[in-house]
């Protein structure tokens, strides 16, 4: 293969499933993504600023929003009752109705763009140009699970038969998109929908609610919740009308959800470590661009985000790297979202616990080389931190820390790059820059992660493009990934109609 061949995004798709392979499905042949606003255009960066000024500082982390908020177990019940009797008309529909129905969605979500990057700023800190991509991601979820809505008609061999009541709980990390993509991929597949939004991203999920169900044929097919969750968080999650869970969060939590419920039908996708390796066949400049936006994007606040870098052979031994890296770094602009130059956000709550730690604390070893920097009284306003000399087995090396910080590792071959990369115990995200065909398709073959990026940033997954999900802890339930041909499947009870050797 060409090195152009290789240097394009890698379908991860390849990786179905042993338990699927009776039912793959096919990519469907032509999707076109959701365009984001172009900041080129004068008007567009008007339009960014002006919604950006209603989303002032002082809204961060308030919220006021209609949901059924839970304290005893009967009005459980009566909650999840309603949303499973409308699970009855929905199922009856074809697949093809259903998608009908999640086109209107995308449609509406795009609609309704403004309201939803203000909410997610004002809300969680996010910055307009994270948050505007974020927008694009929920309506192609839409759009796209609309045709495999479709796609579910015409399944040979097996029938896919649909669950009554999915229960979605997103993290808030990206409030739009990604409870977006579970609680429609459920629509999707026919099952009705409680979605239970993270604490500090509620109106976030609120708005996308009254959008999903301004469409909807039945409100109760969407039901927004809020429990106490010391009181209510396990009743909820093992209450016997709830089918499946969709859980995007830490891997503890996972684990956490299983002991209410030790049967209960999971899909989660969970922490991630993930590095981006540099050889030195790379072009540096372009993997130092690609390290600090997937670094510090979102104030590194991603289960995608790059926590490492491995610098291999003659890019760790020379400074060029690591002073380009810094100059980068150090360049980003840190505020608030309401100021259209910010480029690095607050984190969503003040550092406390690790990821102070992580921003303070030095390992043996270890040196600073990007002094993080708390910038106000607040807690949540950091400078990005770069350490360097990162040792094997560290706690840096091997934890996820969900902030600006980035860690430099070094080594002297490729293969042992991919060692250090493979010996942490999450496997999502994987990033390599090298302009060496053989170099990355010996990386191909082994590096253990679930979305693999070549010469290019590791977050940002585009759905279709890039399904989304992955290995070892960072994933618990079927394997099939977000955005992905496979993913409605995943969200039904299917069983084989024929047998299937
Ligand atoms: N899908 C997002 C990306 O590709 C990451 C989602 C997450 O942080 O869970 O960047």
């Amino acid at each position: 293969a060409s090195l152009a061949d290789l240097s394009t995004d890698v379908p991860t798709s390849r990786r179905v499933p042993e338990r699927y392979a009776a039912i793959a499905r096919p990519v469907p042949g032509h999707f076109e993504n959701t365009p984001d606003t172009d900041p080129s255009v004068a008007a567009n960066r008007a339009w960014v600023r002006d919604l950006l000024a209603r989303a002032p500082r002082s809204a961060l982390g308030v919220a006021t929003i209609d949901a059924a908020r839970l304290d005893e177990p009967a009005q459980l019940d009566s909650v999840l009752g309603r949303a499973v009797a409308a699970a009855d008309a929905w199922q009856a529909m074809t697949g093809a109705a259903r998608g009908a129905v999640l086109h209107r969605i995308g449609d509406a979500i795009e609609a309704r763009r403004a309201e939803l990057i203000e909410v997610m700023a004002a809300e969680t800190g996010k910055t307009a140009d994270q948050a505007d991509p974020e927008v694009s991601e929920a309506a192609d979820f839409a759009h796209y699970y609309g045709e495999l809505a479709a796609d579910l008609d015409r399944i040979d061999g097996a029938t896919p038969r649909p669950v009554r009541l999915t229960l979605v709980t997103p993290p808030w990390n990206f409030p739009v998109a990604i409870p977006a993509g579970s609680l429609l991929a459920a629509l999707a597949a026919g099952s009705a929908v409680a979605i239970k939004p993270a604490g500090p991203a509620e109106r976030s999920g609120a708005v996308l609610a009254d959008i999903v169900r301004s469409v909807l044929p039945d409100a109760d097919l969407l039901t927004l919740v809020q429990v106490v969750e010391q009181k209510l968080g396990r009743e909820l999650i093992a209450h016997p009308l709830v089918d499946r869970v969709v859980l995007t969060g830490a891997y503890e939590t996972a684990e956490l959800f299983r002991s209410f419920r030790p049967d209960l039908p999971l899909l989660a996708e969970t922490s991630g470590k993930n590095a981006i390796i540099v050889t030195p066949s790379a072009d540096l400049d372009l993997a130092v661009k690609d390290v600090v936006a997937s670094a510090f994007g979102h104030a590194g606040q991603k289960c995608s985000a790059a926590s490492l870098v491995v610098l291999v052979g003659s890019v760790a031994e020379s400074q060029r790297f690591r002073t380009q890296l810094l100059d980068a770094a150090s360049s980003l602009t840190v505020g608030y979202p309401a100021d259209p130059r910010t480029q690095v956000g607050p984190v969503i709550e003040p550092a406390e616990g690790k990821l102070l730690a992580g921003l303070t604390e030095l390992a043996a070893g270890e040196k600073w080389l990007l002094k993080p920097e708390r910038l106000d009284d607040s807690g949540r306003l950091w400078s990005p931190g770069i350490r360097d000399g990162v040792r094997r087995g560290s706690a840096y090396h091997r934890t996820e820390y969900f902030g600006p910080i980035l860690g430099v590792m070094t080594a002297d071959t490729l293969d042992e790059a991919i060692d250090l990369v493979n010996e942490v115990d999450y496997g999502l995200t994987s990033g390599i820059h090298s302009l060496d065909p053989d170099e990355v398709r010996t990386w191909l073959d082994r590096i253990e992660a679930g979305n693999l990026y070549v010469n290019r940033g590791i977050t940002g997954a585009i759905v279709r493009r890039q399904p989304f999900g992955g290995w070892k802890r960072s994933a618990v339930g079927p394997g099939t990934k977000a955005g992905g041909p496979n993913y409605l499947v995943g969200l039904t009870d299917w069983q084989p109609s024929t047998a299937v050797s």
